[in-house]
């Protein structure tokens, strides 16, 4: 084979595939993963035990390099950081920004400090940012708080913040709709996801809008987001002081990209709604139980919004849905050994015991 035949072949990240989209040309020298080409999975069990008659696909962004969709964003934040010469990379997180940011520090050789709130870091994601060689800085507040420090120290001009507020951030991410374009050969006709800081819900319609101009799919998506009950600033209207839920990668009162969410909702008759940690747990339970799909509880949100989306008969029969599958289910395995249906079961070392235990 020859080695244009061989690297087409190779997937090697989301800049490459979709360098004609991005803010890129051919003497940027890219810092990647090969984050991108996540499976869009099809989910025929999930969609029956809901009760829906709709296609449900799965976008399994778990299954980039650092287990999060942050990793689309990362690597053109990082490329182009690096490209002006930056030296130290900043965010606030909720975790998975600061696993990403520190990855792809460490690829770019460049120093990342991350700023996460204390104690409320899913244990995954804390390890990443460490293993990563990321200072971690844990502050005692919430994501609010070390994002409004992150903003003032990107105004001493020393550092290059790679939170969502970089709107770099967002040209990456929405290499996520293309794929879902490209891979269903149109756009879906709704589109599920959980909403936190709002960055990939304004990153999603920027991708499917642009697809859609550039002639590369013919329809646009309503766009769905869900945020939780404890932390529904946008639903709700008014900032959250003190953000509270499970979905620790969405505790956040104050997001950044409030407005383009709402831009986004509106501009494709999309619909923003709220669900309880208790319907986030149910979901994040049935994805597993149904199609052996392990997820973190932030991305069960999205799915805790198509179950409430059901009941109310918000989804037409025969229609294309996507969720976003946002994390991976291990970067929080305290949460999953907690509120598993099934637990471990202790027993003898004889077949006897084993097949009692089997009720065989
Ligand atoms: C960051 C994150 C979100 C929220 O995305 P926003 O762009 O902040 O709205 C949701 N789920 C997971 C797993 C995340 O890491």
């Amino acid at each position: 084979m020859s080695n244009e035949k061989s690297s087409r072949a190779i997937w090697s990240g989301v800049i490459r595939r979709y360098a004609a989209h991005l803010p890129v040309d051919a003497a940027t020298s890219i810092v990647t993963l090969h984050e991108g080409n996540t499976p869009l999975v099809r989910a025929p069990r999930l969609a029956a035990a809901i009760g829906g008659k709709f296609d449900l696909h799965l976008k399994c962004e778990g299954l980039n390099p650092t287990g999060s969709f942050k990793d689309r964003g990362m690597t053109l934040a990082v490329t182009k950081a690096r490209e002006r010469g930056a030296k130290v990379l900043v965010c606030a997180s909720t975790g998975n920004t600061s696993a990403s940011a520190a990855a792809y520090a460490a690829r770019a050789g460049l120093r990342c400090v991350v700023l996460i709130p204390e104690g409320k870091i899913a244990l995954g994601k804390l390890a990443q940012a460490l293993m990563c060689g990321a200072m971690t800085l844990q502050v005692r507040g919430n994501f609010d708080t070390a994002l409004a420090l992150v903003r003032q120290l990107g105004e001493t001009g020393e550092v290059e913040i790679v939170n969502s507020i970089n709107p770099v951030r967002i040209e990456g991410q929405k290499t996520a709709a293309f794929e879902i374009c490209d891979a269903l050969g149109d756009a879906p006709d709704y589109h599920f996801l959980p909403v936190g800081n709002a960055g990939n819900i304004t990153a999603y319609w920027k991708g499917y809008s642009e697809y859609h101009a550039a002639g590369e799919c013919d329809t646009l998506p309503r766009m769905m987001g869900f945020q939780a009950a404890g932390a529904a600033p946008i639903v709700d209207g008014a900032p959250v002081a003190h953000p509270e839920t499970v979905a620790a990668a969405i505790r956040i009162g104050n997001p950044a990209s409030w407005q383009s969410a709402n831009a986004a909702i509106a501009a494709s008759s999309g619909h923003i709604g709220k669900v309880t940690d208790a319907a986030i747990l149910e979901a994040y339970k049935l994805a597993a139980a149904t199609e052996g799909i392990f997820v973190e509880p932030a991305s069960a949100v999205a799915l805790a919004g198509v179950i409430q989306c059901q009941r109310a008969g918000l989804i037409d029969d025969g229609t294309i849905v996507v969720v976003t599958l946002t994390g991976h289910g291990l970067k929080d395995p305290d949460t999953a050994v907690q509120h598993a249906a099934v637990q471990p079961v202790t027993v003898e070392p004889d077949l006897a015991a084993v097949k009692a235990a089997m009720g065989i």
